[in-house]
């Protein structure tokens, strides 16, 4: 039975699978930054989505269909997060499209603090400036502190070192290829929950970046979203924009070209809004008036129409409900919220621990497995943190 687990990396993966871990065994974190939670931190800059609301069905559909990452969430679910960041102190509160938030005006750094304070009391050893370089000749985990490099003598192992974006919270992708090392197969990183890059007039995007789409709906084949997005220097982001990146990703994938419908009436038919069109009297300068829009939206389908189909209200009502939008690329890794990529789910068994080298295991999002904002991507972190966990503890 072992008594000591090394956990490496203190995001929400690693501190979740601590603080159960502690109840029955010696457990210290190897974090190499000056302090756990960075990502953590920087979640909470905008919106900060603890989890999501969603139960059962509708919260597993939300993610990649990896059947480890849906026994996890099964067993501990955006409900036993609420429980157990009541535990700790930190009330919650369940926000529009069933984000869930901290109660009231609880900073981030306060969540964090309360989760480290409860580390702390359960004993739980953090070690910083303590950073994972590689595997020695017995695969166990080397680690080097200021001038020099140990092997790691716990049990087991516990990796949750993050994806690849936002490599200033310190988590980047430099550890991929020591798990090749040892023949854990990996899979290359890739930009997901990102803006897209447009191929449209760098002066539009200039004069407008920054102006909110609102109560819009974006189309790629049968993939519908709506939502809102944002205009921005490059192209757009938002919310309407990032459940669509996987289905992007793919057709980019394929060598396909992309191009998004965006709809700036998801609530009115075309008929209806043809019906608001009074023959010989509706002309361009009446549009914004007529069919309730901004002038970015104007300019928007100017864009995008030929002269004489925009003079037309008829052909414009038409656009209005499609408007094409051609993607070049998506943004890069660095600036994404998240990343698919990373170990390979069929390296895993159904506790999160390596096949080939059982002591192991690797949480959170260094594994490839995808999922939309809105806080679902720390309910996947909290839930494989909290699987490994049960997996060494007495009763499951
Ligand atoms: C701008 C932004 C906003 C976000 N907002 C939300 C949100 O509202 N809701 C939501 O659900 N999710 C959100 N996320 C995503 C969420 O923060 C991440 O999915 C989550 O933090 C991943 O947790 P993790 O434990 O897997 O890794 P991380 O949080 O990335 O932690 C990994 C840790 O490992 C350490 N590490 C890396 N390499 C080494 C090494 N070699 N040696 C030792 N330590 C190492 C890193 O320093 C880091 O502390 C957001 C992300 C970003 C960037």
């Amino acid at each position: 039975m072992p008594k000591s687990i090394a956990l490496i990396g203190g995001g929400p993966a690693c501190m979740i699978a601590a603080y159960y871990l502690s109840d029955q065994y010696n457990v210290t974190i190897y974090e190499q930054g000056k302090a756990i939670g960075r990502k953590f931190l920087v979640a909470g800059n905008g919106g900060f989505n603890l989890t999501n609301a969603a139960k059962d069905e509708a919260l597993r559909n939300a993610y990649s269909q990896d059947s480890i990452l849906l026994d996890a969430l099964k067993e501990f679910d955006s409900g036993d997060t609420r429980n157990w960041l009541a535990e700790l102190g930190i009330d919650t509160f369940i926000g529009s499209s069933g984000r869930v938030f901290p109660e009231g005006d609880t900073k981030p750094v306060e969540v964090l603090k309360k989760i480290k304070a409860a580390l702390k009391r359960k004993g739980v050893n953090i070690l910083l400036h303590h950073r994972f370089v590689g595997f020695d000749q017995l695969n166990k985990p080397l680690i080097q502190h200021k001038e020099s490099t140990f092997s790691l003598s716990e049990d087991k192992f516990i990796f949750g070192l993050g994806g690849a974006s936002w490599s200033k919270t310190g988590s980047n992708q430099d550890w991929l290829k020591e798990f090749e090392k040892i023949n854990i197969s990996t899979v290359q990183f890739a930009s997901s929950n990102c803006g897209i890059d447009l191929n449209i007039s760098q002066e539009f995007l200039t004069t407008c970046q920054g102006t909110p789409l609102k109560n819009i709906s974006l189309s790629l084949n049968n993939h519908h979203r709506k939502g809102e997005a944002v205009i921005t220097k490059y192209g757009l982001e938002g919310n309407a924009v990032y459940p669509l990146i996987p289905a992007i990703r793919e057709r980019q994938k394929q060598g396909k070209k992309v191009v998004l419908y965006l709809d700036l009436k998801p609530n009115n038919t075309v008929n209806q809004l043809k019906a608001k069109i009074i023959p010989g009297k509706t002309r361009t300068k009446n549009y914004q008036y007529v069919f309730n829009l901004t002038k970015i939206h104007i300019d928007l389908v100017k864009l995008t129409l030929q002269k004489d189909a925009f003079l037309d209200p008829y052909s414009f009502v038409e656009q209005i409900k499609k408007v094409p939008l051609h993607i070049d690329s998506l943004r890069p890794i660095e600036e994404a919220i998240s990343t698919v990529g990373g170990i390979d789910f069929q390296e895993l068994n159904d506790f999160f621990w390596s096949k080939k080298h059982p002591k192991i295991g690797i949480i959170g999002e260094m594994i490839n497995w995808d999922a939309p904002t809105g806080g679902y991507l720390l309910q996947a972190c909290f839930s494989s943190g909290v699987q490994i966990a049960r997996s060494l503890l007495t009763p499951l």
